[in-house]
């Protein structure tokens, strides 16, 4: 029988935004199954980190199969921060199906997994000046054009669950307490 590989992309996704869907379309080119970490997910409720776990899983979940992905095809693990990063990897290989792949941007995540010796992969990042989590949440407090740069699905639940106001509201209480 010939073994499935899989890859790890772990993401805050916060929110999930269109830079992660073209992401994982193009990781799974090169795997068979998916598994999407969505990290920090004890964290919410904050200007940086808006949405619970729970609600990034829905984004995720409702927008890949919105593009048409197969369900059978990608995991979806909450995964919460651990505060001592030389075991990280233990953790989440503690919490993930078994993968050989790791796809990830981020520095520190791409040297931890090095050092196990896992295949560590850099992908390009598409649009990044606008495709990211600080640019989306900057125009949701400030009244620009976000919905662009979201899948329609992730907009839809955002406005479900009065992100907007719950982002915006976070923003006015931070600066009132400076
Ligand atoms: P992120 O949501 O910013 O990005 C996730 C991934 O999506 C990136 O690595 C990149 O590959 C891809 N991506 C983002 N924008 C893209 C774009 N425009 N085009 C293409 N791809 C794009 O999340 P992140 O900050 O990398 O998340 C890492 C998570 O791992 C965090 O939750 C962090 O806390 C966690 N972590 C925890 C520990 C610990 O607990 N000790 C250690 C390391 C990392």
């Amino acid at each position: 029988m010939t073994k499935l590989t899989r890859g790890l992309l772990i993401g805050r996704m916060q929110p999930v935004h269109n830079g992660h869907i073209q992401i994982i379309k193009k990781t799974l080119e090169s795997v068979d199954e998916i598994i999407i970490g969505v990290g920090s997910a004890q964290l919410s409720h904050t200007t940086k980190d808006p949405f619970t776990a729970g609600e990034r899983i829905m984004m995720l979940n409702q927008s890949l199969v919105d593009e048409g992905i197969d369900n059978g095809k990608f995991y979806i693990i909450p995964m919460e921060d651990i505060n001592m990063n030389a075991i990280w990897v233990a953790h989440v290989k503690s919490l993930t199906p078994p993968f050989t792949k790791v796809y990830s941007g981020n520095p520190l995540v791409q040297r931890l997994f090095y050092e196990e010796g896992y295949d560590v992969y850099a992908p390009p990042l598409f649009s990044r000046e606008e495709l990211s989590g600080t640019e989306v949440r900057n125009r949701m407090i400030n009244d620009g054009d976000w919905k662009s740069l979201v899948p329609k699905a992730t907009a839809k639940i955002i406005d479900e669950i009065d992100g907007i106001e719950r982002i915006k509201h976070l923003s006015i209480k931070e600066i009132s307490e400076i």
